[in-house]
């Protein structure tokens, strides 16, 4: 049977995993690596390649490459890449594409089925974007799932039996997501999900960088608008003293020159507690989502009896003090919080496809957001429009289906505008409109006839909207799915067009070319002496590409990878995801 694979389509990183008899299991990329960076790379020859190598390459070529798509998914907004425009659905698929191609190389067969996750305070727009970014990438996406549900089952998946509730706290490269679960009896219950779409790890690296700057009389505006290689790999270096203070007390910033060269590179040492002192506002910013969740799960804090923390940012301390803080009890990361979201999702492909490894277990999700219509209300003698009438509350357990009753307001009103929102305002204005239809053939009459509206929102958080004319039995069916901003049927089938003809790099060369990718970034930040070095065992290796002798080639890739283990400023980890 053809295998269904779980993807976690990360900010910063991805990662693709199934399910074996024994439990979920990660499927190596084609560096070997168990998560492959976010980020595509399109070179000269208009040829892709996606993870560890365009990461590298973004830093001396950030014009050449894409990243942080994830945070535009379902907008209009569109990213340059090597002179063209990419959508975010579009850069997406290229990095689906290639966890495709990894698990089709890991199992020797096509690939094609998958559940994708996506956080879980992701709107309809989004959720739809992730479906479209799958099948663009050649994926039938069985299942969007949330990402803090996927981490739960991950964990249920291993600690079934256990009955308890937990909070997953879910801090990633660029969203922050907070769900609270029920595990009983084989059944895994989400009781409510809130969250940020725009706090994660990339704030407090970008605050970083700002500070940095300003720490030296710069401003982190005028640099980006003018220096913008300077600001890439300014922040780079930031990434890395981030994570080197979750080890550490102190790290070095350097400050590369306007041309992003470090030969004059101004060296500001940074201290934990710095970054803690500037991490603060930004981590304020996890209270409400965390109180909303409580509140809507009817649940106190003392009610919870473990905290899971998931997604990379949770590795910095002063996160994991401020959960304990907040909760009164150490939280728990027993899997690892970069591949917790993908071995979950693996677990959800299971359940997609009976496998026989979780036939005992139930899931059940909730709906993150309220869903409802536009409607007016009669003030005095006035009738205002405007006002939001919720149909299905937030946090309501999903597949759901509700209907309400909605009556014309003026007399011989032949039609009536349904407009569907969704969000937590009163007024509409303040909430996302999803789609609006018309309901026709209204009879004649005083005002008051009768239309009952019911929303049907299923597993994918995907909602369709009928509309009954009472009297006459008159239906109109409208899936939201087709008017939705974002991209149409058509968009996508351009999008499956445009992007097959994108050439991708053969898999056996990306080991060598993640290699090159990152010799030529170390090669830029090192003193003279060492450069020299460098540049002997670079022209070396690629003589050794020339000759295409296996042997040879390996002979220089190892000399490189001594070399780069030493004198790569960022560390030895070539995915970046080191304890
Ligand atoms: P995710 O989207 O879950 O892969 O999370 C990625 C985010 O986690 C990025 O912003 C990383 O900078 C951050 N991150 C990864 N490792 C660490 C670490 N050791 N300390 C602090 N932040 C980290």
């Amino acid at each position: 049977m053809e295998p269904i694979i779980g993807i976690d389509l990360g900010t910063t990183n991805s990662a693709v995993a199934h399910l074996t008899p024994t439990g979920p299991e990660l499927i190596p990329n084609s560096l070997g690596g168990r998560v492959t960076p976010s980020v595509v790379g399109l070179d000269e020859s208009g040829t892709v390649f996606v993870g560890a190598a365009a990461r590298e390459f973004q830093v001396l070529r950030p014009d050449r490459c894409a990243a942080l798509f994830k945070r535009y998914m379902g907008t209009d907004r569109t990213l340059p890449l090597g002179g063209k425009t990419f959508t975010p659905e579009e850069l997406s698929g290229l990095v689906l594409r290639a966890l495709k191609s990894d698990a089709e190389a890991f199992f020797g067969q096509p690939v094609t089925r998958a559940v994708i996750t996506c956080p879980a305070y992701f709107n309809d727009r989004q959720r739809k974007a992730t479906i479209a970014a799958g099948r663009i990438a050649g994926l039938t996406v069985e299942r969007i799932l949330n990402e803090p549900t996927a981490a739960a089952i991950a964990y249920g998946f291993h600690e079934a039996g256990q009955d308890r509730r937990l909070l997953i706290f879910d801090l990633g490269g660029g969203t922050f997501d907070v769900s609270i679960v029920e595990l009983f009896d084989g059944t895994l219950e989400v009781r409510s999900s809130a969250g940020e779409t725009s706090l994660g790890g990339e704030d407090f690296t970008r605050s970083m960088a700002a500070r940095v700057l300003e720490m030296i009389g710069m401003s982190f505006e005028r640099a980006e608008a003018t220096t913008p290689l300077l600001v890439a790999r300014l922040v780079q270096q930031c990434e890395v003293a981030k994570c080197r203070l979750s080890r550490e007390e102190t790290a070095v910033v350097r400050v590369p020159d306007a041309a992003g060269e470090f030969k004059n590179a101004k060296d500001v040492t940074v201290t934990r507690e710095n970054l803690e002192t500037w991490a603060n506002p930004i981590l304020a910013r996890i209270e409400l989502p965390i109180r909303r969740a409580l509140a809507d799960a009817k649940s106190t804090r003392d009610q919870i009896n473990e905290v899971i923390l998931v997604g990379g940012a949770t590795r910095m301390p002063l996160v994991i003090r401020r959960v304990k803080e907040m909760f009164g009890k150490d939280p728990h990361r027993r899997l690892n919080p970069d591949e917790v979201v993908a071995l979950g999702a693996a677990v959800q492909a299971g359940l997609v496809g009976r496998a026989g490894a979780v036939e005992d277990l139930v899931v059940t999700d909730v709906a993150p957001f309220t869903l409802g219509v536009e409607v007016a209300k009669h003030f005095g003698g006035d009738l205002q429009n405007g006002f939001f009438d919720p149909v299905i509350d937030r946090n309501t357990t999903i597949p759901v289906s509700r209907v309400k009753r909605y009556t014309t307001v003026a007399p011989n009103q032949r039609s009536l505008a349904v407009k569907v929102y969704q969000g937590e305002g009163r007024k509409v204005t303040d909430n996302l409109l999803l789609g609006e239809f018309d309901v026709g053939g209204i009879p004649a009459g005083p005002a008051g006839q009768e239309v009952d509206i019911r929303f049907t929102y299923d597993m994918n958080g995907v909602l369709e909207v009928e509309a009954t004319v009472v009297s006459t039995k008159r239906k109109v069916t409208h899936v939201i799915a087709r008017h939705a901003k974002g991209l149409t049927e058509e968009q996508v089938r351009r999008a499956v067009r445009e992007m097959e003809k994108l050439k991708a790099h053969p898999r056996e060369e990306a080991v060598n070319r993640f290699l090159l990718a990152r010799a030529e970034r170390v090669f830029k930040e090192l003193p003279a002496d060492l450069r020299r070095a460098l540049g002997e065992l670079l022209d070396g290796f690629e003589a050794g590409l020339e000759t295409r002798d296996p042997e040879a080639i390996a002979k220089h890739q190892e000399a490189l990878n001594i070399f780069l283990s030493l004198h790569d400023p960022a560390g030895d980890d070539p995915t970046g995801n080191a304890e």
